[in-house]
Order: C-alpha cells, then structure tokens, then sequence
C-alpha cells in the first residue's frame, strides 16, 4: 500500500448507483481500433486494465442500432442479441480481475454517414452528415424519436445481459444525438424538443429515465457530458447552459462523467495543452451541484494532482483513457509506492490516430498496448533469459533504450552504447522544439529504469565502430543507429535529387533540432506531410525569421489531422505570420531564390529566399550493421545481430520503441516460432447460414 497514506484517498472504495466500484481508478471509455472487428484483442486489452488496478473499464462507445454505423472504423457495437457473446469476452475478463464493467451507448446521428448498414441518417434537424459524403441526415419526426428510445432501451437491456455494471447514455464530443439535441448548433425544432434548454434536454432525461427503468435496479446508469465546447459563447459553455444542463438533471444518473468537447478538446495534445489536468477549470462545478459521483479526465498523470483533486471535492473518481493506455498498471504503481516506475502518457495522440486510420491501437509509451491478445504481451512481464548471457545495444535512441530497458528486465547484463553526451536520440532532438517538451518523458522513463538495475552499464560519448565492437567481444548485438533527414530533397514527391546551385543555403530538420539554424526569408518545404516540417516552421517564426511553407499537400501537416492537431497547427502558423502555399513542388534551390511547381499544371513560379530547410525523408544509418554483417569469418562476428528502430524503418517514435521492445522479446526465441506466429488474427467463421 502507498506510503503513510499519502494517496490511500484513490483507494477508497466508491459506490456508483446499486453497484461499488473497488477504488477511485476509472478507465472512460476510449475508441482503440479494436472493437466489435476484433474481440479476443479487445477483451484482452481491457482485461489488462482491470489488472492493473482500473476499478471500473468501459468499452469504446459501442453503436446501438443500425442507423447508427460507423463503418469503416471499428467501435463497439450492440445491434441485437448476436453481439453479446464479443462483449462478455469482455465483461468476464473484467470481472475476473475483481473490476466493474462499463459499456457507452451510442448513436451517433450525423456523425455516422450509414456507409455499411445503408440506413437513413438521423438528426435534430435536417442537416449533411459529418463525414465528407453527399449524404444527408433527416431531422427525426415523433416516431423516429418513439423508435430511438426503444432501440436505446433494448441496447440497455442487452448491456445488462452481456454482464456490463454501468450503462451510460453519451451526451458528448458534438459525435451523438443526445449531444445534437442539446446544443443550439445542431437543433433548430420548434416542438417540444428544441428551443428552450429544458426543451433541447428532454430526450437526454428520457434516455436516462428509460435506462434506469429497464437496467437501474442491477446496473448504475452514466451520464457522460460535454459541460463546455470551447468555442466561448457560440458554444455550449460550463458557466452558463452547461452548468444548467447538470442543475436540472443533478439527481438522475447514478454518475456524472463530464469532460469538454470536441474531441480535439478532450483528447489535447502536449503540443496545444501542456498542462496535465487541463480540463479540471471546465468541471470543477459539477460535484457541488450533484450527491452522485463525478469523474473527469485531463491526462491525468500525477498522484499528487489525483489525490489532491479527491480531497479538495473536484471529483470522485480519477478518469483516464490515455494515461491507463501508456500504463495499464498506473494505479497499482500508485498503491505498491512504485511511482517512479509509471509511463507517463506523453499527450502525443498516437492512439487516438489509430481510431482515425481504423487500425488497432498503439502507444509511443507502452508498446504492448493492443499486443496482449495478438501478441500475448504484458506491459510489465516478459520472459525471463534463455542460455545467453550478455547483450550489446549500440544507440541510445527510443529503439536501444527499449530494447536495453527489457533485454535487462529480462536478466541479461546489458551494455548501451551511445555516441552523443546524453541519452534519447531522436525525442531529445524533437522534444526541444516548441509544445513538445513532454515528449522526452519517452527517454526519462527508459534512463531511470536502467539506472535502477544492476545489470546494465551504459557508455555516452561512444560511438562505436566495428572493431571497437570486436574488442569487446559481446556476441549478442542490437543495432539502433537511428537515420538522419536527406539534404538532397528526395521525397514523396520526388524519387531523383532537387537542383541546387553551389551557394544554395540548404538546412535539414537535425540542422534546425541541433541548433544550426538558418536566418533570414526562410522556406520550409514540407514533402514528409507528417508533423515536423509545421513544428520547425512555429519554431523559427518563433526565433524571427520570416517563414514561408511550402508543400506539395493541400494542407500543412496533413498526417496531423489523424492526431487531432491539423487545424490547430495552421491555425498557429498563421496567427506567427507563416506564409503557407499548398499543392507546390519543390524544383530548383539556389543562393536568394527557389523554383516552384504546381502540383496539377506543372507551372512554374519563383520565390525569394536566403535559406531552405528540406523535411522530406529520412535516410536509415546502417553502415556498422553492414560492417558487422559482412565481416569476413576470421574477423568477429556477432552471434545474434539485430538491427532495429529507425536504422530499420524510419518511422514514428512509437515505431522504434516497439521495435526495440520486439527485438528484446524475441531473442533467444526459436526463430521457427517466431516465423509461425507472426501474431494472432481473428478471422471471420462460416457459420452456415
Ligand atoms: P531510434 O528512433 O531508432 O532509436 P534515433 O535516431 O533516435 O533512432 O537514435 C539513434 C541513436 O544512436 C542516436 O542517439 C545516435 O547518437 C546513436 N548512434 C548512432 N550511431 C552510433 C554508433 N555507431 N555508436 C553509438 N551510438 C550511435
Ligand atoms: Fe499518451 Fe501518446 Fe500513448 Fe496516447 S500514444 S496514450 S497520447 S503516450
């Protein structure tokens, strides 16, 4: 248990409604790409929650009828009786872990555009859907508004014969009708159901009174509410309709789970909210107004803030989605006084960028997260060592500091090796430019792990080559030398080196990360279309320069749309002065000026300029793995040789991490096992019928 008590208040346990949850840890729900596609993952990956110590586990919101189908992407889903078995994969392994089972109801009205079930979409008022799609949604007549609350009662009923504890009715993130309902936005009906607040309300207050009439007796009933959007007063604000919403429904659900909206909001990146906690200023109204329990969310890292939000009344419970995916086991580091050992999340929205493409879920921090059932991966074991004894690791990036940390975890005696005066390679780099700072939380917490063990030594300032590597005769190599960014211009866009003249001033982001800066009219061209090209851009607009992007996509940063941060990183660029011209290529480089091109016409423009800095693509370091490789037989050579991160794939932070982390499970394993079992599908049956 924690020491004297000083976080025993997150311990305590807390009754919701007819049922008691075992602590104040509460997973909300949360979107992982899993969902009804892949229920052996799901369940596994909620189970683990549940280990970990979340005393209550929701599922991501799950659709409850046809007419609310949000295919492509993955959720959860409760049409009919056929989906419950998927869903008590769940609700067992939940409660096998001593945890409360929570399950989010959901339609989604015009925020599902019906691509598979080819329903009619539904809405408050006639309006197009969310999704660019030529498709309408039709404002709901009384029958339709009759109909949803059935299909939302026969949902709760099924929910409670799947075994799920807490039913919640969703009221958020602008994504369900409910929500649609209640904002003026979204709701122009002249009936009883629009117009006033109390009008806008009332078919949340009938999906809650029809929850608890059908399930309330075993089961508490959720109220998951956006109380601010965040847009000031063109929005639903928590100092005027959102804290009248909670005043006027205070007593009817068994518990009030309140967050602000959009998404984009809810889900704040480092980048655009540093602060952990950021949403406390939104909620901290709600439990004076209510008797019944509250939670709330806000990357919610530190026991410390924990603890002092419970005794100082802001809320009940600790709610999480991203810290319980960086560490399933947070609360019960907390309760074993094993804070030091918690990942914290880093606010990078990895995750959630998965629920955007539709794939499974992953995590920079912890990359077991959607691996327990696939890959059998636990966040805190892994196998102990076979007959070898020792492992070199030459890179301290996020690939060598993983696989170091586990191959340790595992019982080796570890040697890292790493050329530069500190550890983290590329998220030390990255974590220094601007609103990424927490992004080195990925390096601290792999630095402290293998400073606490006996068994690793670690080298800075060595760079090792092939002989050194010889001389210190471990036969057991890992080699993550990580990349560097291509100064010729090679890219997406274009597969043969740019123009440049003699004089031509050119940078690369490693130029611009490791202090070498260009001054003056500077272009940034951006053909990686992911997030650095924008974030150098805010950075040297921030240092003075006059910045103009430049890039073959018809956006900046397009690939940040699927972190939820697109608009927000424009928006910042304009608001710096960043002149930004899309669908451009770049040509011809030279001392004062650039050659552009039209993406489309191929017509040509010219644009002053005295430095260019090239974010295009990444070229992998791999000349000491093919030395080591290639060593002729009288020469050492390594017994295992591994060659993992970036040096292997360029690619994301959360990439490398998990390719260390794989290499450092897998070694010593039967290379034919590992062949086999690539991972684990689930696969569609033929039933027969
Ligand atoms: P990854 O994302 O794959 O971990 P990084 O580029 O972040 O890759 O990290 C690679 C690290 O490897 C860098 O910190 C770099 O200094 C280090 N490195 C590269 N070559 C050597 C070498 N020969 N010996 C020791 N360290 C090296
Ligand atoms: Fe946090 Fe990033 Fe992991 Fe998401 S992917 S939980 S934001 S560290």
């Amino acid at each position: 248990m924690a020491d004297s008590g000083r976080y025993s208040v997150l311990f305590e346990p807390v009754k919701i409604g007819p049922v008691t949850a075992r602590n104040r840890f509460y997973q909300v729900p949360h979107c992982c790409g899993l969902g009804h596609l892949r229920p052996r993952a799901h369940a596994a990956m909620r189970a683990m929650k549940a280990e970990g110590g979340w005393a209550v586990v929701s599922t991501e919101e799950a659709e409850l009828h046809p007419s609310s189908d949000l295919s492509p992407y993955p959720e959860q889903r409760i049409w009919d009786d056929h989906d419950i078995p998927a869903l008590r994969l769940m609700t067992d392994a939940v409660h096998d872990n001593g945890s409360l089972a929570a399950i989010e109801l959901v339609h989604n009205g015009n925020h599902s555009a019906n691509l598979m079930s080819r329903a009619p979409v539904l809405a408050p008022s006639d309006m197009t859907v969310d999704l660019i799609y030529p498709k309408q949604a039709r404002a709901m007549d009384k029958t339709d508004i009759r109909a949803f609350r059935q299909w939302h009662r026969d949902a709760a009923l099924r929910a409670k014969k799947a075994g799920f504890d807490i039913v919640y009715v969703y009221a958020g993130h602008r994504m369900t009708l409910a929500h649609h309902f209640l904002l003026k936005e979204y709701n122009d009906r002249t009936d009883e159901y629009g117009g006033s607040l109390e009008n806008r309300a009332r078919l949340m207050r009938e999906l809650l009174e029809d929850t608890r009439e059908a399930i309330g007796d075993q089961c508490a009933v959720a109220l998951r509410l956006a109380v601010d959007e965040m847009m000031g007063p063109s929005g639903m604000q928590a100092s005027a309709e959102g804290r009248e919403v909670v005043e006027m429904l205070a007593e009817l659900p068994d518990l009030w789970d309140v967050n602000v909206s959009d998404w984009s909001n809810d889900s704040a990146t480092t980048r655009f909210q540093p602060e952990d906690g950021y949403q406390t200023a939104y909620i901290d109204f709600v439990k004076k107004l209510t008797s019944k329990p509250v939670v709330a969310v806000g990357r919610l890292n530190s026991p410390d803030m924990m603890a002092s939000m419970v005794r100082n009344g802001v809320v009940d419970f600790i709610g999480a989605a991203r810290p319980s995916i960086a560490d399933p086991f947070l609360p019960a580091k907390i309760r074993d006084d094993r804070i030091e050992e918690i990942r914290e999340c880093i606010g990078c929205n990895i995750c959630v960028s998965c629920d955007s493409f539709g794939i499974p879920i992953r995590c920079t921090q912890n990359p077991t997260m959607g691996e327990e059932w696939r890959r059998n991966w636990h966040p805190e074991k892994v196998p102990a060592k076979g007959q070898e004894q020792d492992a070199l690791v030459v890179g301290g990036g996020p690939a060598g500091l993983e696989c170091a940390m586990q191959l340790a975890r595992r019982g080796y005696e570890v040697t890292l090796a790493e050329a530069a005066g500190q550890l983290g390679g590329r998220v030390v780099k990255e974590a220094s430019l601007p609103g990424l700072s927490a992004w080195k939380r990925v390096a601290d917490h792999r630095t402290y792990d293998l400073s606490q063990r006996g068994n690793v030594q670690v080298f800075l300032d060595s760079k090792l080559d092939a002989s050194q590597i010889a001389e210190l005769g471990i036969r057991n190599v890992f080699v993550a030398t990580g990349s560097s960014w291509r100064r010729d211009g090679v890219g997406r866009s274009s597969r043969a080196p740019l123009e440049f003249s003699d004089n031509a001033s050119v940078f690369t982001p490693d130029d611009v990360m490791s202090g070498i800066l260009p001054s003056g009219r500077v272009i940034i061209y951006d053909d990686d279309q992911a997030y650095l090209a924008g974030v150098i851009a805010e950075h040297l607009a921030l240092l003075g320069s006059t910045v103009r992007f430049i890039t073959p996509a018809s956006k900046v940063s397009p690939w940040t749309e699927a972190t939820l941060e697109q608009s927000r990183i424009q928006t910042s660029l304009l608001h710096k002065g960043v002149d930004i011209l899309t669908h451009k290529q770049l040509r011809k480089i030279s001392a004062d000026s650039c050659e552009v091109a039209c993406s489309f016409t191929g017509q040509t423009e010219t644009h002053a300029c005295d430095a260019v800095v090239l974010v295009t693509e990444r070229a992998r370091h791999t000349d000491l793995f093919d030395q080591l490789r290639d060593q002729g037989t009288d020469q050492f050579k390594p017994a295992t040789l591994e060659l993992i991160g970036d040096a292997a794939m360029p690619g994301l932070i959360a990439d490398a991490v998990y390719s260390g982390h794989m290499a450092a499970r897998d070694f010593e394993r039967d290379p034919a096992e590992i062949a086999a079992a690539v991972f684990r599908r689930e696969l569609t049956a033929l039933s027969g019928t």
